[in-house]
């Protein structure tokens, strides 16, 4: 036997849905009232009272009626869940009489939208009248009256207006029912409109009605048709919001309609003063129009115009808030750093110690480096580049030339695993060089830690590779040049700042390939250098996309691989935002694993584990000491296998694409072929569309900006602590150019004004505050 809860449940699903649909009774099996008499309905007599006689209600009637009903089923909902209180202790505040100004900070209980107005609103995360003011539509129909149809295409949404000539009913099957009218148009055209089984229009479809009708065209020969979406009056379009003009779409859900948040947007307009919080001369340098004009134009624009002036402004806003947030948390502009000789003899040195040439891409990138290096100024570079791209390579030139003018280097990594591997490499490239580089971690013993502390402070080490460690109180050094940060977005600012405190020049590695207008965004102050091409000789990873009911086969192919000599890694997504109970699944994977595959020897890798247990494992697996390696995804950066020639992912429709691709650089790292194959539980049409492109290319960037398409830019640097953005207009791949527009104003202002305290900038502080979602930010300013 059901629950109340659960038969209000299946009573509310379908009652939302025929609302969204239309109201056209059709959703719903043999229609509301059939529901309604139904044993479900039974608790809730008062919901079956509002929806008596559905079928024989009008649109606008049934509507009504369902959002009654809706309320009653909700309500009481709240009222099982949470008994009200005896007394209410808070004071209704009164809505705003019509006329009215509003602040953009109040609630938007204060505007008048109706009954359960506001809390649709609140459903739909607008809390404020800011909120409304930028929740901007997703796009916009032009539902502007065309004077004839003759020209249109067929397939179009077109919105046109005419008289009714004449009118007619049609039963063709029993429960169908056709109305059609033909509209004569200002311009003398016809035009044939259409509605199947809603019997509530008929009433407006009067001879001599005049109407505005909104619909996809279809063409039979020299006749024209029109499917009707929406139909208004001439007389109700004059003021309308929802046709005779451009219409914005907003996004929304079950049960909240289209007009209704258009009233909404329209109300807030009206209400609150858009005064401008940037000053006209930069609206005039910048070419922007002003705020008013372009709120208006964004939800309710005159003409195409309007709308383009409208996204113009609303974008570079965008930026420019994004750009002061980043500025306003980043170090202190351009600084006076560390001037370096870096001769050109030093880099053949270098270079001829290495076991094989730099690349065209990495001469380049180590070029932009040592010209900053030369400069007196601060160096503030990010190298971006694939994995393996050789960025570590590079670095460790740089670092190579820190040394030979008389400094020290240090390389920073965000795990220990990690710091591990570069300290061997770097050993590995600067062995013949006379070079001293030490290493410190966490893990190791407190003497030792202080060994290396004093021998840093001393001078006694020349390059320094190590995690956090580097960072701490007691590490001091003697004469720091250049620090390298490695994935730097594992950092938290106040981490960076305490690097940059000897104002070396800095070095910041990333693998996370970002597209170039996001990387100036995201990375704020950073000059940005990309490593666009592999070292020779590396043979492409073949890539695999696998249904989960095919998983014996997948792992068949890897104990192939395993007889050959060869190692594998197994990847679990993070299942649950639960680390327990992502490990217990990776645990479980395990053990699924030994079961299929008696013969190989499997380990596991979780992030429960103390770095010293990773280490051993991650040692244990480069030493061949078994032959599968299962792992949360702690080895997502830069772990060296070169042995590993597999790579399975499991659960793959859970990664996003760029950290797919990361995963999938831990093998193919030498010559051989290596394989990754993504196992995907989940088939629908946009997962496969999103692993094909996995599958079908080994470029970072391409990857990346596919990902930026298809999941938007905010997931790319992760928290919203950060200054990630938060993009409702913006659209990275092409707003470079108000990206910079907006740079170079957010620099400007601060330049003048660090903390914004002119009382010109009031407003633009209070906006940017507002608008801003990071506390720890707020305080900043
Ligand atoms: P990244 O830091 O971008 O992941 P690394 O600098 O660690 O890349 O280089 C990856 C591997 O490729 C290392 O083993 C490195 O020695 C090697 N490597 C780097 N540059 C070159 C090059 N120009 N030619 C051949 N091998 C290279
Ligand atoms: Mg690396």
């Amino acid at each position: 036997m059901a629950t109340v809860a659960e038969m209000r449940e299946k009573l509310r699903r379908p009652l939302a849905a025929e609302l969204a649909a239309g109201c056209g009774d059709r959703v719903v099996a043999g229609g509301v009232e059939r529901l309604l008499a139904s044993p479900l309905a039974g608790p809730f007599p008062g919901v079956r009272e509002v929806l008596r006689g559905y079928a024989e209600l009008d649109g606008v009637a049934r509507a009504e009626a369902l959002g009654r009903a809706l309320e009653l089923l909700d309500g009481q909902e709240k009222a099982a869940k949470a008994p009200r209180p005896a007394r209410t202790i808070k004071q209704a505040v009164p809505a705003a009489a019509p006329g009215e100004r509003l602040p953009p900070d109040a609630e938007v209980g204060r505007l008048d939208t109706g009954p359960g107005g506001a809390r649709k609103l609140q459903s739909l995360g607008l809390h404020t009248l800011r909120d409304v003011l930028h929740a901007y539509p997703h796009r916009h129909e032009d539902r502007r009256a065309l004077p004839d149809l003759d020209a249109v295409e067929e397939g179009l949404k077109v919105t046109v207006e005419g008289r009714v000539t004449s009118k007619s009913r049609r039963t063709p099957k029993p429960g169908m029912l056709i109305l059609e009218v033909t509209l004569e148009t200002p311009a003398g055209g016809r035009v044939r409109a259409s509605w199947f089984n809603q019997p509530w229009i008929e009433r407006q479809l009067k001879e001599g009605a005049r109407l505005v009708l909104t619909g996809r065209v279809k063409k039979f020969g020299r006749s024209v048709q029109l499917a009707v979406e929406h139909l208004e009056t001439v007389e109700d379009a004059k003021g309308s919001l929802s046709t005779g003009r451009i219409v914005g779409v907003y996004d929304s859900k079950d049960g909240i309609s289209q007009e209704f948040l258009r009233k909404a947007a329209h109300r807030t307009l009206q209400a609150v003063p858009l005064d401008d919080y940037l000053p006209a001369h930069w609206r005039r340098k910048y070419r922007v129009t002003d705020l008013g004009d372009a709120l208006w134009g964004i939800h309710f624009p005159a003409d195409e115009e309007q709308l383009s002036r409208a996204n113009h402004r609303l974008r570079f806003d965008e930026y420019l808030f994004l750009e002061l947030r980043m500025l306003l948390q980043g170090e202190d502009a351009v600084l006076q750093g560390k001037r370096f000789q870096a001769t050109g003899s030093d880099i053949s040195t270098f270079e001829d110690a290495l076991p094989f040439r730099f690349t065209n891409a990495q001469r380049r990138v180590l070029l932009e480096i040592t010209d900053d290096m030369r400069a007196e100024r601060q160096m503030a570079r990010l190298v971006q580049g694939d994995v393996g791209s050789g960025k570590t390579a590079v670095a460790a030139c740089a670092l190579y030339l820190a040394v030979r003018d008389g400094y020290q280097g240090a390389l920073m990594a965000p795990t220990e695993i990690l710091a591990r591997q570069h300290f061997e490499n770097l050993v590995g490239y600067m062995a013949k060089l006379d070079v001293r580089v030490g290493y410190l971690v966490g893990a190791m013993t407190p003497k030792a830690k202080l060994e290396m502390q004093t021998r840093i402070a001393e001078g006694e080490v020349d390059v320094v590779v190590g995690t956090q460690a580097l960072i701490q109180e007691n590490v001091r050094f003697d004469n720091l040049g250049l620090a390298v940060v490695d994935e730097e977005h594992r950092f938290g600012v106040m981490q960076r700042r305490k690097l940059l405190a000897g104002r070396p020049d800095v070095l910041v590695m990333s693998a996370t390939p970002i597209p170039r207008s996001l990387a100036l965004t995201a990375y704020g102050d950073l000059e940005l250098s990309i490593i666009d091409e592999l070292p020779p000789g590396r043979t492409p990873v073949e890539t695999k996309l696998i249904q989960d009911t095919h998983r014996q086969q997948a792992y068949g192919f890897v104990m192939r691989q395993i007889r050959e000599g060869r190692q594998a890694f197994v990847v679990t997504a993070l299942i649950e935002e639960n680390e327990n109970l992502e490990l217990l699944a990776a645990t479980q994977l395990a053990d699924d694993l030994r079961v299929i595959l008696p013969e190989a020897r499997i380990e596991l890798l979780h992030g429960k584990m103390s770095a010293a247990e990773k280490e051993h494992i991650m040692e244990r697996f480069r030493s061949r000491a078994f032959d599968i390696l299962v792992s949360t995804t702690v080895i997502e950066v830069g772990v060296d296998v070169p042995n590993a020639s597999v790579m399975v992912i499991e659960n793959a429709e859970r990664f996003g694409l760029s950290q797919l691709h990361q995963l999938r650089g831990r093998v193919g790292r030498g010559s051989a072929q290596s394989y990754c194959l993504l196992i995907a539980g989940e088939h629908s049409k946009k997962t496969r569309q999103r692993l094909k492109i996995i599958e079908g290319s080994t470029d970072g960037f391409v990857i990346a900006e596919a990902d930026l398409k298809l999941r938007g830019p905010g997931e790319i640097r992760g928290t919203r602590q950060s200054g990630v953005p938060d993009l409702r207009l913006g659209d990275l791949a092409n707003d470079t150019e108000i990206i910079e527009q907006a740079r170079e104003l957010a620099k400007h202002i601060l330049a003048h004004d660090p903390k914004l305290e002119h009382p010109r900038l009031q407003y633009l502080k209070g906006e940017l505050q507002s608008r801003s979602h990071s506390v720890a930010f707020r305080e900043v300013i």
